[in-house]
Parts: C-alpha cells; structure tokens; sequence
C-alpha cells in the first residue's frame, strides 16, 4: 500500500483536475477518497463523510450498488467494446428503447454520448445539421441565458453564461445570443406571471431583431442548476416553447442535471415544469455516476423531416468512439431497473418536501437570504447584508467556508461562490437530512 505522502506528493506532481487554482498547482492537493456505502463516502483516513451534491449531481442510487458493479462486471466480460459505427449492442439497443418509453412526447430517438457536454454538444450540432440539410443555412443562432450551464466543449462552454467559466479562454461564439436569467430573485416587484411576460417579450425581441430566419434553438435548463437551483417563475417554460414553435425554433430541453429523478420524475421538463421540449439531453443520473454515459433523446416529428427520401443522401457525421457503449449501457438498464424496484421516484416526491421544508427552517439564520429548490435540490444563498441589493466580493467567500466547516463536521457541500447547493443521493432519509440540517446550521451560524 502506497502512504498518504507518497499519493499526496504525487497527485502535486502530475495530476491536473477541473476548475484548478493554478496559483496552488503543484503545492496543493485535494481530499483523496477511498471508498463508499449508502449516501456516504469515506475519505484516505476511514473518515465519513456525508456526500450532500451526490458528487456532481449525479450519484442518485447511492454508492456500492452491488447489482450495478455485476452488471458492469458481466457486460465487461461479455462484450467490453464494439464500434458504433459498423455494430451495435443489445444493452445500447434496450436503454435507447426504454429511454423513448420514459421520456415524454414523441422523443423516441435517442443518441449515445460520453456524458454530458458531448450530449449538448450532439443536440446543437444535431439542429446545425437539421437546418442545413433542410436548406436553412442562415439559421443557425442559439438562444441561452445568464446563469445557464451546459458543459465543457468549446461549444457548450461558450453557451454557459456563468462568467467564471469563461476567464482567459477564447470563448465568444457569434451564433451565441445571451438572454436573462429567470431569476425571480432579481425582479423582487414583479409577480410570477408578470416575470413570465417580462421575460418572454425580452425573448420575443432578441428573436424579432436577429430575425425568426436566423434562429435555430432555444437551449435551457428547466432549473439552472449551478447558476444556484435558479427556478423559473410557474409557466416560463411553456411560454417559451409556444414562442418557439411560432418562429420554428427548436427548444432543447438541458436535464443533465434534473433527469433521473432529481425532482421526482425521470425527466422533469414535462410533469415538474409543464414543458414538452424538442430535444432532451441527459447524463449523470442515467447510470447514477458508476460509470460515464451520456445521451439525447430527439423528436421523430424533427428526425422524420431530415430522414428517409428527405435526408437528400446526408450522413449525420457526429459521433464518439463511446456512443452507446456497451457497459455503460448495461449499467443504466440496471440503474434504472433499481429505480423502479426501489420505487426511487415515488420516494423523492415524497421526502422532497421534507428535504426543502427542512431546509426553508436555515433561512431564519443570519447571513441567509434565500433558500430555493426542488424535490432534493436546493441552494442556500447568503449575503453579510441580507437586504443587500448585489453580492460582495466578501459574500463570494461564505459559500467555500460553510462548505469548509461543513467538511469538518462530515458533510460535504457544493460551494459557488456566496451560495451552497446540496443535491443528495436519492436514497437519504428522514433522519440523515436531519443530520445535514444540523451540520448546514453549525457550518452557517460560525460563519456568520
Ligand atoms: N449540462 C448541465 C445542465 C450540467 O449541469 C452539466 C454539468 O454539470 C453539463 C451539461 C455538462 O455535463 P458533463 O460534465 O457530464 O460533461
């Protein structure tokens, strides 16, 4: 066995993570974990800790699944690989059949990833070529909005409108048109339907003075999720989607984060948030993070029209050597099958409410300012001056040290920047929220 030195001095030497403060490259390190059980991990030293984002949003059944790594096991030992491109295999052939029957309307067809940058990645590159091959080549500008997220790739990058993730990359796009945040917070006057109709006569113009000819897609999450669980006012949602299908707009619906059951449903766009998109994008709760998946389930009406004696003899020429891989695949079909055996969704609709009342009770404490979420996802936002109108650059601290404290007291947080989010394994209890609440409070009341 390796010492803790010996791996520290090593991950200082070679090892370069997302979102690195290159101030500390090589003289900083981050918390080594070694294993797992439940909703929680353990770190290099045995130590628990309680896993409040479920790492990136995504470890929805709970860590040491058994069934899940046999899966992985037998599908390893059956077939590791095959090219998408000459074959295809049953396990990608079932959750391409099972993911049509869960998501809503007529998204039947769907298109393996690696996760979920490649899966936004796909879907935009999927409506250039819709508009080209149906003789549209000026169509092509993508409407996002502030807050927004949407992955890594150069593209997905320059439509996240979170301008930390911009800084010193060459990131402007000119098909990329930026529109607000639906933030009700920001509009504090306004009522919810009257944010709706601010907010879509704002969207009414962008497309009005780009022109409806120039416009491909309208790209959003149904709850901006590391803008800080941002949730539009009742209605945003459909309003969009009617003003898309006004100006034949494709709307991708961005649920990497809020599929698979985040907010109680497989896919939240339509019973959560009253929406039946074009194109839906999924990834990290598809295969509850035990391995890398990612995917885009499409329209058929929008497939039909560029396929068969339509499609002028054109190949859709994007893919990945990993679309559709067969372990990843089979440990979806077996996530998904835990899901429904555990009836995880029924259980998130019915704890939700506790996780989110539980959590409302931290807004009486100084330095809170809002608490917001959805079935079990939720920011704390916090400002030294709650009635302040803006975030300081102080305020930017207090996210890292609750999360900070929190660690001490083992709980993992999500820290962005004056905000902390928790997205928990879909699986926690009564009783372990109540054992987060009580680590959050003791984070935020020695903050203060
Ligand atoms: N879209 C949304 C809404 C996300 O939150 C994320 C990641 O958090 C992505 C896309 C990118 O996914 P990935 O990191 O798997 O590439």
């Amino acid at each position: 066995m390796r010492s803790t030195e010996d791996y520290v001095s090593a991950a200082k030497r070679n090892l370069f993570v997302p979102a690195a403060n290159m101030e500390k490259l090589g003289t900083e390190t981050l918390p080594r974990l070694e294993n797992s059980g439940g909703i929680y991990v353990y770190d290099e030293d045995g130590r628990r800790l309680m896993d409040g984002p479920a790492g990136m949003w995504c470890t929805q059944i709970g860590y040491q699944r058994k069934e899940m790594a046999e899966a992985i096991a037998a599908q390893a030992m059956a077939l590791s690989y095959n090219s998408p491109w000459y074959t295809t295999n049953s396990p990608a052939i079932e959750l391409a059949e099972k993911i049509a029957e869960l998501t809503p309307g007529d998204l039947n067809r769907v298109f393996f990833t690696t996760g979920g940058s490649t899966a936004v990645d796909t879907a935009l590159r999927f409506v250039e070529f819709y508009n080209n091959v149906l003789g549209r080549p000026a169509k092509k500008k993508i409407i996002v909005r502030k807050d927004g997220y949407h992955g890594s790739t150069s593209l997905t990058a320059a439509c996240s409108g979170r301008e930390g993730n911009w800084k010193n990359f060459d990131i402007a796009n000119e098909k990329i048109e930026f529109i607000s945040s639906p933030n009700p917070r920001l509009h504090p006057g306004l009522s919810g339907s009257e944010l709706v109709e601010q907010l879509a006569g704002e969207f009414e113009s962008k497309i009005a003075d780009l022109g409806p000819e120039n416009v491909a897609v309208f790209l959003a999450e149904p709850l901006l999720a590391s803008g800080g669980v941002i949730i539009p006012p009742s209605g945003y949602h459909a309003r969009f989607k009617e003003i898309c299908d006004r100006h034949d707009i494709i709307y991708i619906s961005d649920e990497v984060v809020t599929a698979f059951g985040r907010c109680g449903e497989w896919f939240a766009s339509e019973k959560v948030f009253g929406v039946v998109p074009d194109i839906i994008t999924f990834a990290k709760g598809v295969t509850s993070g035990y391995i890398p998946l990612g995917g885009l389930a499409i329209s058929e009406k929008l497939v039909a029209r560029i396929s068969g004696k339509e499609a002028k003899g054109s190949f859709f020429g994007n893919g990945y050597t990993y679309s559709g891989h067969p372990v990843s695949c089979a440990a979806a079909l077996t996530n998904i099958e835990i899901f429904e055996r555990d009836g995880l969704l029924a259980h998130v609709r019915e704890i939700g409410p506790y996780f989110q009342s539980s959590m409302q009770a931290l807004a009486q404490l100084p330095l809170v300012a809002d608490v917001r979420g959805n079935g079990l996802v939720v920011c704390i936002e916090c400002l030294a001056d709650k009635n302040a109108a803006g975030v300081t650059d102080l305020d930017k601290k207090i996210g890292a040290r609750i999360d900070e404290i929190a660690f001490e007291q083992g709980l993992i947080v999500r820290p962005l920047g004056n905000m902390c989010v928790l997205s928990p394994p879909l699986v926690i209890t009564k009783s372990e929220i109540d054992d987060m609440v009580a680590i959050l409070k003791e984070a935020i009341v020695r903050t203060a």
